[in-house]
């Protein structure tokens, strides 16, 4: 059976890992970062695509790199608040760590907004959050949106800057990871020349590869299999010193 040529296609593992940052090697290696040609969110087209939210599928690894984040600056905030969808696990995790409120921000009508009863006070002091920053524009629509509202903004964090430019936030930028990747306009694009498919990340062909392509997750420690219910082997009772657990031997289908 013929191959259809892949759309999307995980990127190459980096030469030398010593050069790498963690941060880096820990997105390859979970298949976050992936190469192709992408609609971003911004409306920029680009040859590569950073799906950060398979980053945070490991809870643990996700409380990690919020304290990793809360970590960089000396800050303090009452409330951290994300740009909805893809800040708002990064932003939970950052909060966690500044035992600070977690909240998020959407568009509703276009414009950035604390919808679900969030609220944040005058004065209270606030750090953005955001998983990967391309424009910056989203991050400084939520900034804009918590000035509006009388809060003190210390600074933002991401994840990711993705950006060959600097970003001009009006506050302090720092990030985990500085991943330059070009990113261009529909008419300058050179991946649109070459007539190669557009994928927008979300659709439902992005699904489908992210599917193939993607490596099945792996928990950092594995839990061993639970014996099926009702089936004691040898006669292993199905009470345990701990709730919900089995006797060691029972766990490794030996008689008790
Ligand atoms: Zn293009």
């Amino acid at each position: 059976m013929k191959r259809k040529p892949a759309l999307v296609r995980k990127a190459a593992r980096p030469k030398s890992c010593a050069e790498k940052t963690s941060i880096e090697r820990l997105l390859v290696g979970c298949g976050a970062l992936l190469e192709g040609h992408f609609l971003l969110s911004s409306g920029l087209h680009s040859g590569r695509y950073l799906q950060c939210a398979l980053l945070m599928t490991d809870p643990g690894r996700a409380t990690r790199i919020g304290q990793d984040l809360a970590a960089l600056q000396g800050l303090h905030p009452d409330v951290v608040i994300s740009p909805a969808i893809g800040g708002i696990v990064v932003g939970q995790e950052v909060a966690r760590a500044f035992k600070a409120r977690a909240l998020f921000a959407e568009r509703e009508n276009e414009v950035m907004t604390l919808r679900r009863g969030f609220r944040i006070e005058p004065g209270e002091r606030v750090v953005v959050v955001e998983d990967v920053v391309t424009t910056g524009a989203s991050t400084k629509e939520v900034i804009t949106m918590a000035k509006s509202r009388g809060a003190h903004v210390l600074g933002a964090l991401a994840v990711a800057v993705r950006s060959m430019q600097d970003i001009d936030l009006g506050v302090p930028l720092r990030c985990l990871l500085r991943l330059p990747i070009a990113a261009y306009q529909a008419q300058d694009c050179p991946l649109c020349r070459a007539g190669a498919p557009l994928v927008k990340p979300g659709s439902r062909d992005f699904r489908r590869l992210q599917i193939q392509r993607a490596p099945t997750p792996r928990p950092e420690r594995p839990r061993p299999p639970l014996p099926a219910l009702g089936v004691p082997s040898a006669g292993v009772p199905l009470r345990s010193k701990r709730e919900g657990g089995l006797p060691k031997r029972a766990k490794k289908g030996l008689p008790a």
